[in-house]
């Protein structure tokens, strides 16, 4: 038990960017992490928006929670078109994306969140004090009791970044991803420390990507992570590339090479633990201890599914970075 206002043992924040339209359903997703987690914890909230919040949004997400709670917003240059983007070809590229059928092809605002989750989160000036984040989303669902700290967990054990579900991307939504990650690798090798990795992220080698990402909408990481000068100018290629804009990357898959590529085994945990659904997927734990703690059914865990198995995939990865791959280049 921590109380509300005292130093905790990790400096540590939940970090949410949130619409003043989701209030209700960002009560509801507070609601059950503070009766499931955060009541006896007490770990800040970080919200941030690309608008000013409202009054109602500030003062009904306040009540739900006795820990501290600030607001922020997004500086323009984090949410906004870089000078060497051509706005003209993006909007070409959008209308493209749409007659394939991709999901929030259209949308502006969904490319500059994915952006700022991305490359510019751990840069706000909120965050300054924090060393580890645990994101969260309006609407998700928390459904087991957890009665430890995950942050002291990851501090404890040098844990750079934990999720509940991996999921394969949609590839259409990344169609240069890879190319210019290796791209960037080839220039920066010094930036891979992990070469297994490679065989959970590529089916062939290294040739091709599989889409495997950790989803992002549940994370909790280490800020120093992102703030490394190797993710930073991993990210800043990927920028400069356009694909943000031209493409619609996501901030799952450009998270997970990095972290699948930087990071060893270890460093990278499944909260298997921690009951969580954010539509339509489901993580809920499998042990007959966990049936008393929990509310959530364990037959419908997104683990048992093709489609998620890319948590399976990094479990049987090899424990230490001695296997290297044949055909990496
Ligand atoms: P999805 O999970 O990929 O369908 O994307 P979401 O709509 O859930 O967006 C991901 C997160 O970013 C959620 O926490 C949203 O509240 C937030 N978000 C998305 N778009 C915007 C936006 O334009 N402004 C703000 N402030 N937050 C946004
Ligand atoms: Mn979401």
């Amino acid at each position: 038990m921590y109380l509300p206002h005292v130093a905790k043992p990790v400096r540590a924040a939940f970090v949410v960017l949130v619409r003043n339209s989701e209030l209700v359903g960002m009560k509801k997703a507070m609601r059950q992490i503070e009766d499931r987690f955060n009541g006896k914890f007490n770990y800040p909230y970080v919200f941030l928006n690309d608008v000013p919040f409202t009054d109602e949004f500030k003062a009904e997400t306040t009540a739900m929670t006795k820990a501290n709670v600030t607001f922020g917003e997004v500086p323009q240059e984090h949410w906004s078109y870089p000078e060497w983007i051509n706005q003209t070809y993006a909007g070409e590229c959008r209308q493209q994306m749409q007659e394939q059928g991709v999901f929030y092809a259209l949308s502006e605002s969904y490319r500059h969140m994915c952006r700022f989750n991305s490359g510019f989160f751990f840069r706000h000036p909120l965050l300054d004090d924090i060393d580890y984040y645990w994101r969260i989303e309006p609407d998700v669902e928390y459904s087991c009791d957890i009665d430890y700290d995950p942050f002291l967990l990851m501090q404890r054990k040098g844990i750079k970044y934990g999720y509940t579900i991996a999921l394969h991307e949609y590839p259409e939504t990344i169609p240069t991803l890879w190319d210019t990650a290796k791209a960037f690798v080839k220039s920066n090798p010094g930036f891979v420390r992990h070469l297994a990795g490679y065989s959970w992220l590529s089916n062939d080698g290294g040739e091709t990507y599989n889409g495997c990402h950790f989803w992002s909408n549940f994370e909790i990481g280490s800020l120093a992570f992102f703030r490394s000068p190797e993710y930073l100018a991993y990210f800043d290629y990927l920028d400069r590339a356009g694909g943000f804009f031209y493409e619609r990357w996501g901030d799952a898959p450009v998270h997970a090479i990095a972290a699948a590529l930087m990071l060893q085994k270890e460093e990278v945990h499944w909260f298997e633990d921690i009951g969580y659904y954010h539509n339509p997927w489901s993580n809920c734990p499998l042990s007959p201890e966990s049936r008393l703690r929990c509310h959530c059914d364990p037959t419908k865990s997104a683990v048992h599914h093709y489609w998620a198995s890319c948590t399976q995939k990094w479990l049987a990865l090899p424990d230490n970075n001695t296997t290297l791959l044949a055909g990496v280049e």
